[in-house]
Formats: C-alpha cells, sequence, structure tokens
C-alpha cells in the first residue's frame, strides 16, 4: 500500500504520486539527448509521439497513438511503433504488457531497477513505485529455477486511491 505512513518497511520509494503530472519538457530533453548521444536524430515522430503520451498521462495503445497523429497525413502504426522502440530506449516511456499500452516517464530510475507499475482498472492511470523488497523476492523466486530475469518489472491491476475512495456506480 502506497500510502502506508510506513513507507520504509514497505521498501518503496517516495516515488508514487497519485496523478502524477508529467513534466513534458523534462522528458523531451531526456530524449534528445539520449539521441544526441547516440547519433541517431529525435525524429519530429519521435518528438510527436512523447509529447502526446506525456500530456495524456494515461497509456495509449500504438494504434490509438496513430488515430491521435493523424491529420491530413495518416500516421501509420509501424512509425508510431518505431518511436516508441527509440522512446523506452531513452528511458522516457514504459509498455504495459498487461495492456499492450505505452506511457511516459519522467523518473530517472536507476539501471536495473526493480519498478511497479499499479494500474488502476477504473480509471486507467497509471502510478510507479521503485522497491528493493520486490526486487529481492523476484530474485530469490527466479534463483529457485535459475532463471535469468531481464526486465524488472512488476503490473499490479487494481483502484488508484481516487477511485477506491468513491462509491460504485
Ligand atoms: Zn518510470
Ligand atoms: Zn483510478
Amino acid at each position: 500500500m502506497v500510502r502506508d505512513p510506513d513507507q520504509s518497511a514497505s521498501g518503496l520509494h517516495a516515488e508514487a504520486h497519485h496523478h502524477h503530472a508529467i513534466d513534458a519538457d523534462a522528458v523531451q530533453s531526456r530524449a534528445r539527448a539520449y539521441a544526441t548521444s547516440k547519433s541517431i536524430p529525435f525524429t519530429s515522430m519521435r518528438q510527436r509521439v512523447l509529447a502526446l503520451l506525456a500530456a495524456s498521462g494515461k497509456p495509449m495503445a500504438a494504434y490509438e497513438i496513430a488515430e491521435k497523429l493523424s491529420d491530413a497525413r495518416r500516421v501509420q502504426a509501424v512509425q508510431v511503433y518505431r518511436a516508441l522502440e527509440f522512446l523506452q530506449e531513452a528511458g522516457c516511456v514504459h509498455r504495459l504488457v498487461s495492456r499492450s499500452a505505452y506511457f511516459a516517464c519522467d523518473h530517472l530510475h536507476g539501471s536495473g531497477e526493480t519498478v511497479v507499475f499499479m494500474v488502476c482498472s477504473q480509471c486507467g492511470a497509471v502510478q510507479e513505485a521503485a522497491s528493493d523488497v520486490v526486487a529481492r523476492g523476484l530474485r530469490g523466486v527466479a534463483k529457485t529455477t535459475g532463471f535469468k530475469p531481464r526486465h524488472p518489472i512488476v503490473e499490479l491491476e487494481g483502484d488508484c486511491a481516487n477511485c477506491a475512495g468513491e462509491p460504485a456506480g
């Protein structure tokens, strides 16, 4: 429970914000710096996809992104996927496996940091928290089978504090 005052015991950093607003400028400049460091272009498609996700604040599927970005010129999903690949490499976008959706992130994750995504099944908002306790637990579980975990990510589906506080229906 993120709002538990005893956060140190749960191993959760104070990174979980409710309705966390994405710093759009910060993620854009992070993506730009990444592109520069790799000598690859920060194309307008990459910029537009990132800007849309940062403004949306919620996960979007690639086809939704393509639809939203289409004007007189139709944007193809394959273009969006390519942009998303870059943005994930740059650490500015995460993929939610459970929903095949993508969302912007302005945290600076350590490499190999275990992140817990909490997805609200009512409003669709995603909150993130890094957890050492979860990381240790996962490593322990993997060890019993000799499994080598690559992406230390956990997705939790449930109700955010806002939605849980409101009477249903
Ligand atoms: Zn993140
Ligand atoms: Zn919610």
